[in-house]
């Protein structure tokens, strides 16, 4: 499997883990578009929102989870999954980037 996420969720690729449970994997973005950019995903390999119904709330009780670690639950923050070419999706691994520390633009580009 030359998938980049799994290889994350493997620990087979060293990242900069915020938050794991048995079925979802929190890290910061390597590239990170704001102060605090976390990528959250399923550790099963699922490849796209088509796949989302199984793991929805062990994504989202994360997504609170990350936002409570990085100290976003009063300012704010923003959660933004890319699907497909027109949306620049690079990983065709299933994952919401959570993004906070600054203001954000609305809509954004
Ligand atoms: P997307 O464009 O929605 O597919 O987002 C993929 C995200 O994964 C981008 O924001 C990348 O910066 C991030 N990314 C890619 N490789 C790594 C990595 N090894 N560690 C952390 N983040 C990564
Ligand atoms: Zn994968």
């Amino acid at each position: 499997m030359s998938c980049i996420f799994c290889k994350i969720a493997n620990k087979e690729i060293k990242s900069s883990i915020v938050h794991e449970t048995g079925r979802v994997i929190a890290f910061d973005d390597i590239a990170p578009q704001a102060p605090v950019h976390v990528v959250i995903i399923p550790k099963k390999h699922i490849l796209d929102v088509s796949g989302l119904n199984e793991v929805l709330e062990d994504i989202f009780s994360a997504v609170d989870q990350v936002a409570g670690i990085k100290g976003l639950r009063d300012s704010g923050f923003r959660v933004v999954m890319n699907k497909g070419m027109s949306a620049g999706q690079a990983v065709d691994h299933l994952h919401f980037h959570l993004l906070g520390g600054r203001s954000l633009n609305w809509p954004p580009g």
